[in-house]
């Protein structure tokens, strides 16, 4: 994934810049803190200082003894508030020089405790001299001045480093800013990405549905060629190709389909077998290939006269063609037979040497059967032939029914 790095980069660097945050804010927090409590601190060392000044002054100009315990316990509060800043500032490694004021407190401490002796033993006049000498006076400006500068060097000092965690934190906001950023471009790239492909992949799935179909219309187109090819040889391997008739192998087909369907609804099943008579003759006569013109002849007169549905003319084989007609009693298929003899004769194609006639004519031989069993289909082709024997016995040019 290429986006994974950038990713990783953005998380981390929020992550980062959540946890420097919580720093900074928990020291922002701490420092506050510290430093209000440095400042109220010094601020007390220097209200207890006025407090120790004004007993001290207060006990020498009245002249009255001082409750060496108050003094005490004034002294003891700014001790240990001197030591608490000092500690402070210590464990913020302020630099303010604390030492100094400590130092300036001790020189303080010692001039006010000779003071003290001398009030307790009742010399107020060297007592009040020691208070206002001026050693004693300068030391205690100094005092103030010293813990003056010291409260704003600390407060000088904490606002910095104030400002410097607050540019951390403007410092975290920035960097929190570019992660997001980073985020958010990450996302970006990645969604055109993924957008990308889908139309990619639509692309493609569009293509395979072309081409699919372009495959489904060529097999099509395909099939049916075969189809009609089929249907063409089927045509071909059923036809007679002199006579343009059907031929023996399709006459022997539908003549067992017939023959089935006529068992099955006990329907009556009629055969007209034809013979060109004197043939032989005409071919030795006119030649085999007026012979062949003939046949055609006859066989355009037969098929014409054989049209109606289920009825078919086919070329039993040499001068011979066959006449199935389903459904057609003894009575009836003479009569069509006649009909067929008859037009032949109308024709009248010249057979100089046919001994029946100065023309071309057929004999017929009829046989029909009310079919009760599948297994007799060639009993009335023997009954038709044996009719169409008859016939040229008897002088041909004539039809013949079977007994
Ligand atoms: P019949 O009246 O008794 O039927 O006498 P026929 O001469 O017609 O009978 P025969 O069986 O003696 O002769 C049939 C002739 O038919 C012989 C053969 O040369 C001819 N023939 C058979 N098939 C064809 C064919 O395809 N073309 C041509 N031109 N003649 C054919
Ligand atoms: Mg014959
Ligand atoms: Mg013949």
């Amino acid at each position: 994934m290429r986006y994974l790095g950038s990713t990783y980069i953005a998380v981390t660097i929020l992550v980062l810049t959540f946890v420097l945050g919580l720093y900074v804010d928990v020291r922002s927090e701490d420092m506050h803190v510290r430093h209000l409590g440095i400042s109220t601190r010094l601020e007390r060392i220097v209200r207890l200082e006025q407090e120790l000044t004004s007993l001290l002054s207060g006990a020498v100009l009245e002249e009255k003894l001082l409750r060496v315990s108050r003094y005490d316990s004034v002294d003891e509060h700014l001790t240990a508030t001197v030591g608490t800043v000092a500690e402070l500032s210590r464990e913020m490694e302020l630099s303010g020089d604390i030492s100094v004021l400590l130092d300036l407190q001790k020189g303080l401490r010692t001039t006010e405790a000779r003071s003290l002796r001398h009030m307790r033993s009742g010399n107020w006049g060297r007592a009040r001299a020691v208070l206002f000498e001026d050693d004693y006076v300068l030391a205690k400006k100094i005092y103030e001045i010293t813990t003056e500068s010291v409260i704003s060097a600390l407060s000088d000092e904490l606002a910095q480093r104030a400002r410097r965690l607050e540019q951390m934190r403007q410092l975290t906001y920035g960097l929190r800013l570019a992660a997001l950023g980073l985020l958010l471009w990450v996302g970006w790239m990645f969604s055109r990405r993924l957008r990308s492909e889908v139309a990619e992949q639509e692309r493609l799935q569009q293509k395979i549905v072309t081409t699919n179909e372009q495959l489904e219309v060529s097999v099509r187109e395909r099939t049916a060629e075969l189809e009609a090819v089929n249907r063409q040889l089927a045509a071909l391997s059923s036809t007679d190709a002199l006579t343009g008739l059907a031929n023996r192998r399709r006459f022997d087909e539908v003549w067992e389909t017939e023959w089935q369907r006529a068992a099955r609804m006990g329907l009556p099943l009629a055969l007209a077998l034809i013979d060109v008579d004197h043939f032989k003759a005409y071919n030795d006569h006119y030649g085999h290939q007026a012979g062949d013109a003939c046949l055609r002849d006859v066989a355009s007169l037969l098929a014409a006269e054989a049209r109606r549905s289920g009825e078919l003319v086919a070329r039993y084989g040499g001068e011979e063609f066959v006449l199935v007609l389903p459904g057609v009693t003894a009575d009836e298929a003479r009569t069509v037979a006649e009909r067929i003899r008859a037009a032949v004769e109308g024709r009248a194609m010249p057979h100089e040497h046919s001994p029946v006639a100065g023309f071309v004519t057929i004999s017929i031989g009829v046989a029909s059967a009310r079919v009760q069993r599948a297994e007799q289909a060639d009993v009335l082709l023997k009954e038709a032939d044996g009719a169409l024997y008859l016939a040229k016995h008897q002088g041909r040019n004539r039809v013949m029914s079977a007994a």
